[in-house]
């Protein structure tokens, strides 16, 4: 599935030279970038905190708390609300941890997206499930799961166990 006319005046679209749709009339393209997420890998007892997606794609699979960040928010800023939306925690940022390329799968429309990930640091391991998880849980790096939603998560669960004492 793909756009066909142009979202700013309705003319007909065409793939440019750089292989993007552009509209034949006026001056818009559809650029492909990824869209930003900011991520948090959240730590406390040296368990680290995954939540349960309650919604499509990889409904049902542990992922990574965290999501999109919206206009004129910051990563942090982004981690930070994520976090308190899904898991009700109040987390301190830590550092960056790394930068992560993945994909958001969609039938109607999948996407690139890039995920800033952070590490980050809580004072209770009391959690809740809201908003679009279905329930939050601490591992142990002996506990991973298996099933972790997105490719980017999984190459930064790869990294993070290479680090993790
Ligand atoms: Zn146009």
């Amino acid at each position: 599935m793909t756009y066909q006319y142009c979202s700013m005046c309705g003319a007909s679209l065409r793939t440019d030279k750089n292989n993007n749709l552009a509209c034949t009339q006026c001056v818009f393209v559809n650029y492909q970038n990824p869209r930003p997420t900011a991520t948090a890998l959240v730590l406390y007892n040296n368990k680290l905190l995954f939540t349960k997606r309650a919604r499509e794609p990889f409904k049902n699979w542990w992922d990574l708390p965290g999501g999109f960040i919206d206009k004129d928010e910051t990563p942090e800023e982004c981690a930070i609300r994520e976090l308190k939306e899904e898991t009700g925690l109040d987390i301190t940022i830590e550092k960056l941890f790394g930068i992560y390329l993945g994909t958001y799968p969609s039938d109607f429309d999948p996407f690139d997206i890039l995920s800033i990930v952070y590490i980050a640091s809580c004072n209770t391991d009391k959690v809740g499930a809201e908003d679009d998880v279905s329930e939050s849980r601490w591992f142990s790096k002996d506990e991973i799961p298996k099933n972790i939603a997105f490719d980017s998560n999984q190459d930064v669960i790869k990294d993070f166990l290479k680090i993790w004492n």
